[in-house]
């Protein structure tokens, strides 16, 4: 349940992304016109075996199933033998294989998902359902010319399938190609080699001066302003989330809440997609994968920490499923001003309190139960 909110959560943040993929699914078979038809002869598992491990930049330690979007994400054994792994789920759940690998792409580059790939997936399954829907109807009613126009859309639907996913997967072909300096300007050119006259030339010979190249953007002159542009165009997600700011805790309180609203705090997950290799489970209760919202929200001691919390200030217990619930949640209560305020205090001190907790356990071994974060 948690898992599968989690999943929901990141596919609202991804409506958030404003980086789009180099190349839409419409223009695919244009862009890459042999690794699509390869995907076609050759087999879409076996493609989507190596565009995996390549998205994993070839470190299958951090491999695991279904990227960690999936429910099955982490019980499979992933740690023992990815590799295997990698390729019962490539066989055995391919349509779920090329979408794991189209999400880790997405959230690393914040690429966001375009009314019209979703048309194009829209289509491609409600065309399954359809062809579904239509074979069982054909059985039940036995009529054979129903039964040959189910077959028919089976097929249809089937084509379709096939065309989508190897359209998808040269889609992040393309995408990797150009994260990994396989075409575009090249980011530093490497200076021509230097000539010296010699001593019986009168003039010296003709060449170009040595120079360093910023190839990233256009014009090619390097500037701080378009470094700070190519930043956050690239590496930031579009956000205009305000919280407020509050004077009576201290300020690295104030930003780490800030900074956990954006999901920018350092928690297993982002490490390991900034590719730090380390154990991604949750610090805390050792049972889920470690993102923010988990160790901060939905985490068993967080949560039990919140359940005091929101007893000792006899404030209603609502439905919270993001941080930034949390940070805002406040508003929504028929309190006075400064009521709201002492409650936001309390509860970015909370938030804080389970980080500090967290790290207590990861760099000093300490294990403290509710109470003990809360200092009671
Ligand atoms: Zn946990």
């Amino acid at each position: 349940m948690a898992a599968s909110q989690e999943y929901l959560d990141k596919m609202q943040l991804r409506q958030n992304y404003r980086n789009v993929w180099h190349t839409d699914l419409m223009r695919t078979i244009s862009a890459d016109t042999p690794f699509f038809y390869k995907i076609f002869t050759c087999s879409g598992p076996c493609v989507s075996y190596l565009l995996r491990k390549r998205a994993l930049y070839d470190d299958m330690s951090r491999y695991t199933c279904c990227a960690g979007y999936m429910p099955c994400s982490g019980r499979c054994g992933e740690s023992k033998c990815p590799e295997l792994c990698l390729c019962t789920e490539v066989f055995c759940c391919f349509g779920n294989s090329v979408a794991s690998t189209r999400f880790l792409l997405q959230d690393e580059f914040n690429i966001q998902t375009t009314q019209c790939d979703n048309c194009i997936i829209g289509f491609m399954f409600c065309l399954q359902q359809l062809a579904c829907i239509c074979s069982i109807v054909a059985c039940l009613v036995g009529n054979d010319e129903l039964s040959d126009a189910s077959q028919a859309l089976n097929c249809l639907a089937d084509i379709v399938y096939c065309t989508v996913c190897a359209c998808m997967q040269t889609q992040h072909k393309v995408e990797m190609d150009k994260r990994d300096g396989k075409f575009g300007p090249v980011p530093m050119a490497v200076p021509p080699a230097q000539q010296m006259s010699r001593f019986d030339q009168p003039n010296p010979p003709n060449i170009e001066r040595d120079k360093w190249v910023w190839g990233a953007t256009n014009p090619i002159e390097f500037s701080v302003g378009s470094v700070r542009a190519l930043i956050e165009e690239r590496l930031l997600p579009y956000d205009n989330f305000k919280i407020p700011w509050i004077k009576w805790v201290p300020l690295k309180v104030n930003v780490f809440a800030w900074r956990a609203g954006l999901d920018c705090i350092p928690s297993k997950d982002c490490l390991i997609k900034r590719g730090i290799s380390i154990n991604y489970m949750c610090s805390l209760c050792s049972v889920h994968s470690e993102s923010s919202v988990h160790l901060l929200l939905r985490c068993g001691i967080a949560s039990s920490v919140w359940d005091k919390v929101f007893m000792w200030c006899k404030a209603p217990k609502e439905l919270i499923l993001t941080i930034r619930d949390i940070l805002i949640l406040h508003n929504s209560w028929p309190f006075s001003t400064m009521h709201k305020k002492l409650l936001h205090a309390i509860f970015v001190t909370t938030l804080w309190c389970i980080w500090k907790a967290r790290n207590a356990k990861v760099f000093e071994n300490k294990a403290l139960d509710p109470m003990e974060i809360l200092g009671i």
